[in-house]
């Protein structure tokens, strides 16, 4: 395996399963099962829904362990008369560390645009949240050959106006829209040619340090199965897992993906 200049990062984005109860049963299952070794090697992360974020935050901080969580959206204002939002500040002040902005269901079912996704992304980082900003192309825009195109400009929109010093905390996920959720996962090599023009668009934009900090991760189908293919590559640096996290069991397995080799 090519050596690793930054730490790897497993996100799991639960949507909208795993109530709150099952929430708890499946962070014992990490705890059990994980230890400081593979805490050491890579960092852990869920993305549960709203309402079990309590939940989770309240058996992270009683048993002290070193799983993350972030949300799995947010709300573009403040606070206010916004029925039915979560604000940035009620994430923070459940230690939320990440919080999924741009992912292709937002986009597709909620339609938000790449100006909604940078306005989000400015409010997380006054608020301390991390932003994890998700960008990628459809089958359509694959197929005309535009797909690199389309991915660094999604990326560029969600940058505007944030500085180098604040991007370099920020993590990318370059989810191809026809890959998430159909068993259809990007050969290594497709997903390592869009890792690397998104660190490259990161370069110019920050500069090389900087874009060298920064973890874009690969989401479209990961299993265990392939997750290690795909580790392999200089570009990815971990895995934004959907189906295949529901499952504590094959998400550990990816989080251990190192041992696979
Ligand atoms: C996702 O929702 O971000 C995702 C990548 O889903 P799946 O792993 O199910 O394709």
């Amino acid at each position: 395996m090519s050596e690793q200049k930054r730490k790897p990062l497993m996100a799991a984005n639960w949507k909208m399963n795993i109530t709150h109860l099952e929430a708890i049963a499946y962070l014992n299952k990490l705890s059990f099962t994980l230890s400081d070794k593979d805490f050491d090697k890579t960092e852990v992360v869920v993305f549960p829904s709203f309402v079990a974020l309590r939940s989770v935050q309240t058996i992270v901080d009683a048993d002290r362990l070193r799983i993350k969580y972030g949300a799995q959206d947010m709300s573009a204002f403040e606070s206010g008369a916004y029925t039915g939002e979560i604000s940035a500040l009620m994430l923070t002040k459940l230690q939320t560390h990440y919080v999924l902005l741009g992912h292709s269901e937002r986009r597709a079912y909620h339609n938000e645009t790449d100006e909604l996704v940078n306005t989000k992304a400015k409010l997380a980082i006054k608020n301390k949240l991390l932003p994890l900003i998700a960008v990628g192309e459809t089958l359509d825009i694959r197929k005309e050959g535009k797909a690199i195109n389309h991915t660094v400009s999604q990326l560029k929109a969600a940058y505007k106006s944030i500085t180098a010093d604040k991007a370099k905390e920020t993590v990318v996920a370059y989810e191809p829209v026809w890959a998430i959720g159909t068993g259809e996962v990007a050969t290594d090599e497709d997903a390592q040619e869009m890792c690397f023009e998104i660190r490259s668009a990161l370069s110019n934009m920050f500069g090389d340090e900087v874009a060298e900090k920064i973890r874009v991760l690969y989401g479209g189908s990961v299993k265990p199965s392939n997750i290690l293919g795909l580790m392999e590559q200089p570009d990815i640096d971990g895995a934004l897992v959907g189906g295949a996290s529901l499952n504590p069991e094959d998400f550990i397995k990816i989080v251990r993906f190192s041992e696979q080799g």
